[in-house]
């Protein structure tokens, strides 16, 4: 009997462990990869954020038969869990108590990967040989050989910096000490940073305003706590969301809340400040904002960068990879997830055809396979890692049936994505998305954003 196909699977995420699980289920093996010290590393970093997704969109069909063999209690479908019970109630048992306990490494980094006695250039023969991971454990160099890898390390290692043109404002390395990436839990674990000083957040998704709503919480408790809102955008309402027509509610109802407290005055706002330079000022910080015409300044004590993030692809130099160059993602799902053309979560079904580049065998899955796009939902990377692990097992036919229903988000700020190929007409129309063209209609009009 042939051995069994290994695959690499970087980062032990929601995608990567939903990508083991399919991969056991297939009868391949699966090696896990995850920098952290445990598996669910990144969702950890924001464990105090409620999810705008309930539990029913949140976990992966193949683990959830897996986590069944061991008697785990799944939680109830409706409630939305934060990211903390994501981790407690779904991914530490997935890691820790089910056959995937032993093939997960972690503290082990990834820090390239190539193909044994290829470089890059060497064409002939190539898609044969086997792929060499290495990673770094703290205890010196290591490497995984494996038939496939599958990158699902995510980009919450890697956020955007605070500079509007997207490189670091001037000064920005120097004054780390006073910025926070992401999301920091302003009401609980960074309390003592945030309660009684004056914080900007700069930024206009979703981290954004729940940062802000936090800071109108805990200036409730503590007074003397002040914030201010730095949008690049000359449009708050665009921060908004789809309200009651978003069928997330959670994630209308954050938007909703969020609207009112910019219309009762709670939130200062200032709009079109474009970031270009971070200064010290004593103690505080001065962010600047330079247009043609004028200067303008903000001084206070904090920073929090909410700007998004981008793939970190450095690791993956001797790898053959097509990426769209302005999102960073496969070509072929660029035009479904382009922010310049819908900002919904929306997008057609997916899955190995679209995510395939031309090094065979190496895929992108998870948050990581949208590049900078930034309404990758979890659901999404489960069936796209459901469509490649059937690709890499040999059954094509369930690699190419992709389904795919995600709730539509009520907004879309534009015409909605072209199609790649007049054949995906029907597989769009049926998944009934937002940006899903009606029925035998071409590409351009939309459902609900034509
Ligand atoms: C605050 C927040 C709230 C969100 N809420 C929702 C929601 O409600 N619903 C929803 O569907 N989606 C939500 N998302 C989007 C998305 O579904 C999540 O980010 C999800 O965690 C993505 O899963 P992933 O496995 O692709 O990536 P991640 O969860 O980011 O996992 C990637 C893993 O790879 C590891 N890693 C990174 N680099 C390396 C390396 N070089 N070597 C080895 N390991 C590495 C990381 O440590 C991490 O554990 C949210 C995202 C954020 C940031």
């Amino acid at each position: 009997m042939a051995e069994a196909k290994t695959v690499a699977i970087l980062g032990g995420g929601p995608v990567g462990l939903a990508a083991a699980a399919h991969v056991l289920e297939h009868g391949m093996e699966p090696v896990v990869l995850e920098a952290g010290p445990d598996a669910g590393h990144a969702v950890r970093q924001w464990s105090h954020v409620r999810m705008f997704s309930p539990w029913e969109y949140n976990i992966d069909k193949a683990a959830e038969r897996l986590l069944a063999t061991v008697g785990w209690n799944a939680p109830s479908g409706s409630e939305y869990p934060t990211g903390g019970e994501l981790v407690a109630q779904y991914l530490e048992p997935l890691a820790t108590r089910t056959p995937l306990r032993d093939r997960i490494r972690t503290n082990s980094l990834v820090t390239s990967v190539g193909r044994v006695g290829f470089d890059k250039v060497k064409t002939r023969g190539r898609e044969a040989a086997p792929f060499e991971v290495r990673y770094e454990n703290g205890k010196g160099p290591e490497s995984l050989r494996a038939d496939a890898v599958i990158d699902a390390t995510g980009t919450w290692l890697a956020p955007n910096p605070a500079g509007a043109d997207g490189l670091m404002a001037m000064g920005e390395r120097r004054v780390q000490d006073r910025l926070a990436y992401g999301m920091p839990d302003v009401l609980g674990r960074d309390r003592g940073r945030y309660a009684g000083r004056t914080a900007a957040v700069l930024g206009a998704g979703h981290s954004a305003i729940g940062t802000l709503i936090d800071l109108s919480r805990l200036k409730d408790e503590v007074p003397t706590t002040e914030f201010v809102w730095l949008l690049r955008s000359d449009t708050p309402e665009k921060s908004f969301g789809g309200g009651a027509n978003d069928k997330l509610s959670a994630r209308g109802e954050l938007g909703a809340a969020f609207a009112a407290l910019v219309a009762s005055g709670k939130v200062k706002v200032e709009t079109g400040f474009r970031v270009s330079r971070l200064d010290r000022a004593g103690q505080r910080l001065r962010v600047v904002s330079a247009a043609a015409c004028c200067e303008r300044t903000v001084t206070v004590d904090e920073l929090v960068v909410a700007t998004g993030f981008r793939p970190e692809l450095d690791f993956l130099r001797e790898v053959r990879l097509s990426l769209d160059p302005a999102l960073e993602c496969p070509p072929a799902l660029a035009p479904l997830i382009d922010p310049n053309e819908h900002s919904c979560g929306t997008v057609r079904p997916h899955g190995a055809r679209e995510l395939a580049q031309p090094e065979p065998g190496f895929y992108f899955a998870g948050m990581k396979s949208y590049g900078r796009a930034p309404t990758f939902l979890m659901l999404t990377g489960y069936e796209q890692v459901r469509s490649i692990v059937a690709e890499i097992a040999g059954d094509h036919e369930a690699a190419r049936k992709v389904e795919l229903v995600l709730p539509e988000t009520g907004v879309c700020s534009g015409p909605g994505p072209q199609l790649a190929q007049p054949d995906d007409v029907g597989t769009a129309a049926a998944s009934g998305g937002c940006c899903a063209p009606a029925p035998h209609k071409a590409a351009k009009g939309g459902a609900c954003c034509g």
